[in-house]
């Protein structure tokens, strides 16, 4: 039965030193429930929808049987945690092995939430209903919006309750991503491990997410420089949709590319460059103003990891790293401005388009503006639907916006409708979402969360049906 689901399993990262996995078994669950499935997800996948939402479908999303092929493992890796090293793991986690899909893509496939592992130190290796769906709704509203993600396939709850302050119902989120190799994996090389280790892994990385370097004499080099690439452009599309990652420790940060660990995240409302959403991050050190530079010393962490591979001679190495880092906060900048371009329909280049945008972005901050509904009434060519309309300086702005765009080629028509494929009509608003995990944990009402995914599936398409989702908190229900 579990055959025909269509699991096609490898098991690469198996074949790496000891070291960097523990060989364990998911912690069998009460009663597993299906409560959602990614339909065209599991398509892509090649697994049978049918087939996944049986019994013996369920069976393998919740651990309790391990599907021919699979090689259960947690892996080892370190972490910076807001600035400090420790040595980590999957403490909730286990991979059971990577999906090739019927297009010959690999996909990692783990389960979260699937019982203690021995990296689980205090933990109690479980997790809980609402985060698990939180992370369900956010990862697939960042697929939706074009931003690199890790995807989820299903979550199913366990029948057990884990206590957190309270009793939680338990749950167990499938994860679906090019891989798990963090900063973090390669810290956890460079302190655990031999340089042979280290190497090991590198190449391994390598193969998998840059075949096009191998051949280059200094590949080691290049990852460094391609992962920098990677890490720019991610940041620079979370920054242009407001989106707050909330923990970027070194653990959190692929080699890939893709966003990982939708924990505390959530989407900016009004514009302030200082907005933290995370109760834990007191300091404000993953405020959204500082994901850029909080990029790029978490990268510096990854060059560091990386400086044995770099040159024999460690004093060049550093040299080296030093002259590829130094290139983050450009690089950054011009897929920043160039996205920012595009958020205002401008197509070409002109010297005075970044103190217009500043400009715009001081007022919004002036006056709160939300940051979402800003574009999107700018997109709509209503200004009259904003906060700022009316004051001196917006009016100013916007004839300079709009004598900008006559001065392109390119038609207003045009303009427009770039602006309407970058500016998501909508997001995950905080107070949307919180509506529908309370909905489906409180009530195991699933039709809440059921349309606002719809809702967000396609985020540029400015239908009527999003109208209402656009809409902010009430005062009281902010956060
Ligand atoms: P995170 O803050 O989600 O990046 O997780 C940091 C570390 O804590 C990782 O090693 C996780 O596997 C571990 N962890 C988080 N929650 C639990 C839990 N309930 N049980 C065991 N380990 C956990
Ligand atoms: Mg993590
Ligand atoms: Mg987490």
């Amino acid at each position: 039965q579990i055959k025909e689901i269509g699991w096609n399993f490898d098991n690469s990262y198996a074949s790496l030193p000891e070291l960097f996995f523990k060989n364990i078994e998911p912690t069998p669950v009460r009663s597993a429930e299906l409560v959602i499935l990614n339909k065209s997800l599991a398509n892509s996948l090649g697994l049978d929808v049918k087939k996944l939402q049986s019994k013996e479908g369920i069976e393998v999303v919740t651990g309790n049987q391990i599907p021919e092929g699979a090689l259960p493992i947690a892996q080892a890796y370190a972490g910076h945690q807001f600035g400090n090293f420790t040595m980590l793991g999957d403490g909730r986690a286990v991979l059971l092995g990577e999906q090739i899909t019927p297009s010959g893509e690999r996909f990692d496939i783990q389960l979260k939430g699937s019982g203690r592992t021995p990296f689980s130190r205090r933990g109690d290796g479980r997790a809980t209903l609402g985060p698990m769906l939180r992370e369900y709704i956010i990862s697939e509203s960042m697929h939706a919006l074009n931003i690199p993600t890790n995807r989820s396939l299903s979550v199913v709850t366990t029948g057990e309750s884990v206590i957190r302050e309270t009793e939680l119902p338990g749950a167990i989120l499938t994860r679906v991503a090019a891989s798990h190799l963090r900063i973090g994996t390669f810290e956890y090389a460079a302190n655990g491990g031999t340089v042979e280790d280290l190497r090991a892994l590198t190449d391994y990385a390598i193969e998998r997410h840059f075949p096009d370097i191998e051949d280059n004499e200094d590949r080691y080099l290049s990852l460094f420089q391609e992962v920098i690439k990677r890490q720019a452009a991610l940041i620079a599309k979370w920054q242009l949709v407001g989106f707050i990652h909330g923990v970027m420790n070194t653990d959190n940060m692929t080699i890939s590319g893709e966003t990982i660990d939708y924990g505390p995240c959530a989407f900016m409302d009004e514009y302030n460059p200082a907005t933290v959403f995370s109760s834990i991050d007191v300091q404000g050190r993953y405020a959204y103003q500082n994901q850029p530079p909080i990029g790029q010393w978490n990268l510096a962490r990854f060059a560091e990891a990386l400086l044995p591979l770099f040159h024999e001679d460690q004093d060049h190495a550093v040299e080296l790293a030093e002259e590829a880092l130094a290139k983050f906060e450009k690089l950054y900048h011009s897929y920043w401005l160039k996205g920012m371009r595009r958020k205002l329909g401008i197509q070409n280049e002109e010297e005075q388009d970044e103190p217009l945008i500043e400009d715009l972005l001081g007022i919004m901050e002036n006056y709160r503006a939300d940051f979402t509904n800003t574009f999107r009434a700018l997109t709509l060519g209503e200004p009259e639907d904003t906060v700022m309309n009316g004051t001196t300086e917006f009016t100013h702005w916007y004839e300079q916006w709009q004598a900008r765009l006559d001065r392109q080629e390119e038609s207003k028509t045009s303009a427009y409708q770039v602006m309407k494929n970058t500016n998501p009509a909508v997001i995950p608003r905080n107070h949307r979402v919180e509506e529908a995990l309370e909905a489906a944990v409180e009530k195991a009402d699933y039709s809440v969360m059921e349309r606002l995914m719809d809702v967000l599936s396609n985020p540029y398409a400015y239908s009527s049906e999003q109208e209402e989702y656009t809409k902010l908190a009430e005062p009281s229900n902010r956060p």
